[in-house]
């Protein structure tokens, strides 16, 4: 599998260092002028991609915040090819809010997220009392927030986002594309809550349970949606 380092442009470093980029929080682990990972440079939001791969992806995080037991966090995991330039792919972790936010997910799937995984609507105070889907606790059901998952907001994030994890695996469970081959944006892919992710950190399992049972886990896209 391809990987390509990218270097940051003049430009995105100039606005990095003068604090108006927008993706700051992604491009803060980067080293030296370029990206460590694969394409963590959001500005190729603007690019088109085909959707090559699609899954659950999981990683155990540390113990709840309130009552210190351990459980896994979510995302979905998208693997992006650039329709404009050869070779160029995105390994991406997306947050399931994102999915839900497009009215993507089937809600056959968001049954399987709280029923086996501890995701539902949860409101969240730090976020104006925002109710969105989240990952929680599933033994004491307070919400993790994006922030918390996604975001290593205060330094509390956890397998996605906090780099004292660096090295643990993700897993992930394939899941059916949710597109078709057409070429097209995914700007949400990009935005400050989604994440690149290292190859190698990523384990391939089984395919997810909720998928085969459900046979859609998403609605298919028509026209020129995005998300
Ligand atoms: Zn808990």
């Amino acid at each position: 599998m391809t990987v390509t380092i990218r270097p940051l442009t003049m430009d995105q470093l100039e606005d990095l260092l003068n604090g108006e980029c927008h993706y700051a929080d992604e491009l803060e682990k980067t080293e030296g002028l370029f990206s460590s990972q694969t394409v963590d440079a959001p500005l190729l939001a603007d690019q088109y991609w085909q959707l090559m791969d699609c899954a659950l992806a999981y990683g155990v995080n540390k113990d709840c915040f309130r009552c210190h037991r351990r459980s896994p966090e979510f995302a979905i995991y998208i693997r992006l090819q650039s329709a404009q330039t050869d070779g160029l792919e995105a390994f991406r972790l997306v947050p399931l809010s994102t999915f839900d936010y497009c009215r993507l997910l089937a809600t056959e799937f968001k049954q399987y997220l709280w029923s086996h995984c501890s995701i539902r609507l949860r409101t969240s105070k730090m976020m104006n009392n925002t109710t969105y889907l989240s990952n929680g606790c599933p033994f004491c059901d307070v919400i993790w927030g994006d922030n918390f998952v996604m975001r290593n907001y205060r330094g509390q994030g956890g397998m996605f986002s906090n780099s004292a994890y660096d090295t643990t695996p993700i897993y992930i469970e394939p899941l059916p594309l949710f597109a078709d081959m057409m070429p097209r944006q995914y700007p949400n892919a990009f935005n400050l809550l989604s994440r690149g992710v290292r190859l190698d950190r990523l384990m391939r399992t089984r395919n997810c349970p909720a998928a085969s049972r459900n046979r859609v886990w998403t609605r298919i896209l028509s026209g020129d949606v995005s998300f």
